[in-house]
């Protein structure tokens, strides 16, 4: 089965992907992670787009539609995928269209004061990629991962001035395909403004019908 997390940055797709990958056997591929780990180990695609990233602009689509189709490579793929934060422009949903078959794409509708809350009280670990927030998910020890003991940090793109640039370029750019998928009958909503569990909840019961 393969799945598109689609919804604006801070809606919680990753922290659902993350949960629901182990319950459906498939991968979780995060555009935004393979972006921060190339970025973490220096490689080419990494210099490329860091200043990108911190900014809250979007990758060019050929880089990341390149990107993708190397991920897809993998043989853990093969019996489907989370997407989640791909595709993110029409563009790189018709580039999807012709290499894989998606069977639903799930809506995370969250309002924008919540998503403003939630990316502003991000922390990860950066070595696992791990997901806290400040007060919705806090870490057993205050900034410290539970699993590392590392200290956490916040994205340079989860700062005040980003967060409000990528919501913009999240309306114009990627808000478009909700009326794409909906015409194409693969949209699926769900409230994500309810506690995890019930966010992971409603995905399962929507996929069981
Ligand atoms: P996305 O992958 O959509 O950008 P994340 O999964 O990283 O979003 O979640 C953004 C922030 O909101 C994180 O700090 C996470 O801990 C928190 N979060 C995620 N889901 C919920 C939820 N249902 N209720 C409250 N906080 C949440
Ligand atoms: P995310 O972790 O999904 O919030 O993504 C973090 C950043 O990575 C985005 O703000 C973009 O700069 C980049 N990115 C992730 N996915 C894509 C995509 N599908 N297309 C273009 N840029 C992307």
């Amino acid at each position: 089965m393969n799945l598109v997390f689609l919804g604006p940055p801070g809606a919680g797709k990753g922290t659902i992907a993350n949960k629901a990958k182990e319950i459906l056997s498939i991968p979780h591929i995060s555009t935004g992670d393979l972006f921060r780990s190339a970025i973490k180990n220096e490689t080419e695609l990494g210099k490329k787009v860091k200043t990108i990233l911190a900014s809250g602009e979007l990758v060019p689509d050929s880089v990341t539609i390149d990107m993708v189709i190397e991920r897809f490579m993998e043989s853990d793929t093969q019996k489907g995928c989370i997407l989640d934060g791909f595709p993110r422009t029409i563009f790189q949903a018709d580039e999807l269209s012709k290499i894989r078959k998606i069977d639903h794409v799930i809506n995370f509708e969250l309002d924008t004061s919540s998503v403003v809350k939630r990316l502003s009280g991000r922390r990860v670990c950066k070595s696992t990629g791990k997901t806290y927030h400040t007060i919705y998910n806090p870490p057993k020890i205050e900034g410290i991962d539970d699993e590392t003991g590392e200290p956490l940090i916040q994205r340079e793109d989860d700062k005040e001035e980003a967060i409000l640039n990528r919501l913009k370029v999240y309306e114009e750019q990627t808000a478009p395909l909700i009326a794409y998928y909906e015409k194409l009958g693969l949209l699926r909503n769900i409230d994500a403004s309810v506690a995890p569990e019930l966010v992971l909840q409603e995905l399962l019961s929507l996929l069981s019908k």
